[in-house]
């Protein structure tokens, strides 16, 4: 029950409205256990006018009152059902939007290392664990409670009036709560299991849709087709165990109820013959008795439920605990002109890799200034940007802007001075126009305009029916790589960045879109200060500062004339292989 009252602790003003919530299931509780009561009074009436005990004025008065009671008693239980089920629903309604947005809003700051060892899927299962919990939380506030204090109730009449049926009872309700509790207990490891197996499932189809291009070019649909249905039959097993067990405990329990209302009966019955009751009485007893069985079943549900409920808290509030690994040191600057940019001996391992990634990586490079950073693919490139961009702390030594460490600066003002343009653009499935705006939220249309005319996406974007309004599909599905680009270059001008960031890509786009992507990306690199991951020796020889590296290591440094110059460098081969190959326009 830890995790569900963490869960009911997040939710606001919860202390307000479960005092709300327990007052009115007392009254109900009360309600319904006093109008057995009346019943008993009108035919108790009703025998002792037929006994000639009461006159008729008598009986008539004694069952108007009890009638009015019991209009009153009604009025009252509509009374509290409205306010039961008013705070009930707002409750379900914070609980919700609350729980969904702390999520959200938790799982925004997290830092990339989560998102890269956690599958989409079994946060997606956690997130729907919110459903699940929130409706359990419903279903106790708007009725459950109620019959738990009516069962409360029930007895204590019972065992006052009739004591060997309350003591029947007494011990027969705690034994279906415990007994459906140590089902609860036997099935958790199985209900932990397969909620983990959901979690893959679901992570199984979102990759599926997001690689849907790869999946389809290799004929993957066996594949991933086998993957599900193994993912699927392991969920199907599991669950018969669970629900097998369920099945036996609880019509083992059903047994025991019937044969403890059944010598109910046959005791009332019985003592009733030897004068013991009135008729009233029997109809007392019998109908608190028939009552209070009707009412475990919902409660030793909701029992039953609570395991999972649980499970699902615990996920719930395990993600809710997640805390970035990444975060702004108390104190942290606002960073607001980039004059310099060091590393000093940084060092750097993913977690739970084996080799290093980036290896005492030292350079500086001032304003102004263009790095290109060149090297085999895996030698720590895209590495030492994630850094600078602080996705990722170093293990040693410091990277510093204007000779300060970048631990120093709040992340947002670090990173809303660089503009991004990666090789493999991601953009929202959303309009041309808001991915570009996403850069900017503030930016006019105009300014989106200027932006996507300077990074010659204007035009291909007015050939769309819908122009800036047009949506790109899942990861922009619909646009053609050159086109991606030129969109987040546009993304990337219309922030104005003081770095410019940029992974050139590898991959050839036809003649004309590589002519507008590199004017493109002129004009973003332009007076500022970059860093390119470069591929073409004509990039790579504009740079101010060149770093070659290898297996994390800077192995030679310099421009293009130096580089060249050492005949025994790695650049020097790589530059001569490539214009071997291609000629010197190439390079
Ligand atoms: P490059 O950009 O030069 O191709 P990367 O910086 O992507 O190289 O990778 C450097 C090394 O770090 C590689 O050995 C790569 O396998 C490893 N690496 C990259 N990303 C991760 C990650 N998220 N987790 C673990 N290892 C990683």
């Amino acid at each position: 029950m830890k995790n569900i009252w963490h869960v009911i602790t997040l939710i606001p003003e919860y202390r307000g409205r479960l005092v709300v919530i327990i007052a009115a299931s007392s009254m109900l509780g009360i309600v319904g256990t006093a109008i057995p009561y009346l019943f008993k009074g009108i035919v108790d009436t009703v025998i002792r006018l037929s006994a000639h005990k009461l006159t008729f004025a008598q009986a008539q008065s004694t069952l108007a009152i009890l009638i009015l009671t019991f209009g009153g008693l009604r009025i009252a239980t509509i009374i509290f059902n409205y306010f039961l089920e008013g705070q009930s629903d707002a409750l379900w309604l914070n609980t919700v939007s609350s729980l969904r947005q702390r999520v959200f809003d938790n799982m925004a700051t997290l830092s990339l290392d989560y998102y890269e060892r956690t599958r989409v899927g079994d946060v997606m299962d956690r997130y729907g664990a919110i459903t699940s919990i929130t409706m359990w939380l419903f279903q106790l506030s708007e009725g459950t409670l109620a019959s738990i204090l009516q069962l409360f109730f029930g007895i204590c009449v019972l065992l006052v009036k009739a004591p060997t049926i309350g003591l029947i009872m007494l011990v027969l309700i705690p034994y279906n709560l415990v007994s459906s509790f140590r089902t609860v207990t036997k099935t958790k490891p199985l209900r932990r299991r397969w909620h983990q197996v959901m979690g893959k499932m679901a992570g199984l189809l979102s990759e599926m849709i997001s690689q849907i291009a790869t999946v389809r070019s290799f004929a993957g649909e066996r594949v991933v087709k086998r993957q599900f249905e193994k993912a699927q039959s392991e969920w199907w097993d599991i669950r018969t165990v669970e629900m097998g067990t369920e099945l036996r405990d609880g019509a083992r329990l059903n047994l025991v109820n019937t044969i403890g209302v059944i010598a109910s009966i046959a005791i009332v019955s019985l003592e009733a013959l030897e004068g013991k009751y009135t008729a009233g009485d029997i109809l007392l007893v019998l109908t608190l008795t028939q009552n209070l069985i009707s009412a475990i079943q919902p409660i030793t549900r909701l029992v039953n439920n609570t395991g999972d409920i649980e499970t699902s808290a615990e996920r719930l509030v395990d993600l809710l605990k997640m805390v970035p690994s990444v975060i702004d040191t108390p104190g942290a600057m606002t960073l607001s002109k980039i004059e310099s940019i060091e590393f000093r001996k940084v060092s750097f391992s993913y977690p739970g890799a084996e080799l290093p990634s980036l290896e005492a990586i030292s350079f500086r490079l001032a304003a102004g200034e263009m790095l290109a950073l060149v090297g085999p693919s895996g030698s720590g490139k895209s590495t030492l940007i994630k850094l600078l961009m602080r996705l990722y702390d170093p293990d040693q030594g410091q990277i510093l802007v204007n000779d300060t460490d970048i631990k120093g600066y709040t992340q947002d003002s670090l990173r809303s001075l660089m503009g991004i343009v990666l090789q493999d653009v991601a953009l929202f499935n959303d309009t041309i126009g808001e991915n570009i705006a996403f850069a900017k939220p503030e930016a006019s249309p105009e300014d989106v305009e200027a932006a996507a005319r300077s990074a010659h996406a204007d035009a291909f974007i007015r050939n769309f029916p819908d122009q800036y309004k047009t949506r790109v599909g899942e990861r922009g599905i619909k646009l053609s790589g050159g086109e991606k680009q030129r969109v987040a270059i546009a993304r990337a001008l219309l922030r104005s960045p003081q770095l410019v960031i940029l992974d050139e890509a590898t991959s050839a786009l036809d003649s004309e879109s590589e002519r507008f992507v590199q004017d493109g990306l002129e004009r973003l690199m332009r007076n500022r200060t970059a860093i390119v991951i470069a591929h073409r020796f004509s990039t790579i020889a504009k740079a101010d500062k060149i770093l070659v590296m290898q297996k994390g290591r800077i192995i030679e440094t310099g421009d293009h004339g130096t580089l060249v110059g050492n005949r025994e460098g790695l650049y020097a081969r790589l530059y001569n292989l490539q214009v071997e190959l291609q000629g010197p326009s190439a390079a």
